[in-house]
């Protein structure tokens, strides 16, 4: 009977529902979930040869558990990395990757569009610590060239970014930052791994939340780190087991559970917002809606060069937050939250939530408008999720320069 997967290449959704699994002497179909703090040893000598690491045996789950284990080995396998870390939360796999690498005096360039709390480590976190930073336009190649002038130790960016959903090209970007000796982190959490893969675009470290897609349905909070074994092991691995960044047992087991159909969810959550994209692009009161995959997308080739589809949010603008807070107010079936990649649509204001703390002056750097929202389309019908919309917009009056083109 085959307690281990064959030995052999498989495909993502293979991965998915069967990946990883470190199948108990109970011969369990199910991931086993080992809610344990610590481990037993059965003499002395183990427990000596364990923290010798002449032994293969859990001893903490700070350090390691079989069912964090398996949900590491199963990102790994599905990434094509040699090695991963799950943590408790996105934010917590962002800092471990940044913080375990970086000393005083180091120097970090990024792309200046980053989730709110990458935003926050970047701009007043790191230089608490004396390390440089440095953020420029993810789209200007000659600003990323020009930041590289200087020898820099990291990059950190996001492509497709929250919430303007700017294309950062990897490959240019990662073939610049190797030339002046800096290892590159992507934020790959609005692409997932099922639609883009940074590493084959030259990327050392690809950080997740697991929070959004890889659960999808909203339940727990979780990160994720993929790397090489040498990064993973030596960098990595003494910063997660000193500070502690651990996820629970239980929660690696629900994103576990999620990931079985990530390759179901994802492409269905993609096909329902390129729709919903098609159907606000011809609606009067959108002045303009952002979707990867789109000709009104300003980088559209370049996204479908390094993604195989546009991803699960539409970014569009109604003109002002008096008829952005009408729009979201009307709904009646989408939530208003400022959560994404769940089975549920949602919208946010960013202005007012996610990006609130960057300040007016950096959200005009970014092009989030007060009149811009984000939605994150989830696995309804989407006819009925374009009808609530609908409704809702129904009851703003038209942006006065559109009415003016008319
Ligand atoms: C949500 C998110 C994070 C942070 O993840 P948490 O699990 O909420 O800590 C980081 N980057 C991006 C792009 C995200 O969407």
């Amino acid at each position: 009977m085959p307690r281990t997967l064959p030995d052999i290449p498989l495909r993502p959704a293979t991965l998915l529902v069967r990946g990883g699994q470190n199948r108990s002497s109970f011969d369990e179909m199910s991931e086993a979930l080992h809610l344990t703090s610590g481990f037993m040893y059965e003499s002395a000598g183990q427990a000596e040869d364990t923290f010798l690491g002449k032994a293969q045996h859990f001893q903490y789950s700070r350090f390691g558990n079989p069912t964090i284990e398996a949900l590491q080995n199963k990102l790994a396998a599905l990434e094509g990395a040699e090695a991963c870390r799950v943590t408790a939360s996105g934010m917590a796999a962002v800092h471990a990757a940044m913080l375990s690498h970086l000393k005083a005096g180091d120097r970090v360039v990024a792309s200046r569009a980053l989730f709110g709390s990458c935003h926050w480590i970047v701009s007043t976190l790191l230089p608490r610590y004396g390390i440089e930073t440095v953020f420029v336009d993810g789209a200007d190649l000659d600003a990323w060239r020009d930041a590289f002038r200087t020898p820099t130790q990291m990059v950190l960016l996001e492509t497709p970014s929250n919430p303007m959903l700017d294309i950062v090209d990897l490959r240019a970007v990662c073939d610049l930052a190797h030339a002046a000796g800096a290892v590159v982190v992507v934020d790959n959490v609005f692409a997932t791994p099922l639609l883009q893969r940074p590493m084959e675009f030259g990327a050392d470290v690809v950080v997740y939340s697991a929070t959004k897609h890889f659960d999808g349905q909203g339940r727990v909070l979780g990160g994720a780190v993929l790397g090489s074994k040498a990064w993973v092991n030596d960098v990595l691995q003494p910063f997660i087991r000193n500070t502690g960044p651990s996820i629970s047992p239980f929660n690696a087991w629900v994103i576990l559970k999620g990931l079985e159909t990530l390759h179901l969810r994802v492409p269905a959550m993609c096909a329902n917002a390129e729709r919903v994209a098609d159907f606000l692009d011809a609606r009067p009161e959108v002045v303009r809606a952002l979707y990867p995959f789109r000709p009104s997308h300003p980088q559209e080739a370049l996204a479908r060069r390094q993604m195989t589809a546009g991803g699960t949010l539409v970014t569009f603008d109604v003109g002002s937050k008096e008829n952005a807070f009408a729009v979201l107010d009307g709904l009646r079936l989408v939530d208003i939250s400022n959560n994404l990649g769940d089975a549920r649509s949602m919208v946010t204001h960013p202005a007012t939530t996610t990006h609130m703390k960057v300040g007016a002056e950096e959200r005009a750097r970014l092009g989030i408008t007060d009149g811009t929202i984000r939605l994150s389309v989830g696995l309804e019908d989407v006819a009925d999720v374009i009808e609530d919309l609908s409704q809702a917009l129904d009851r703003i009056a038209r942006p006065a320069h559109r009415q003016a083109a008319e």
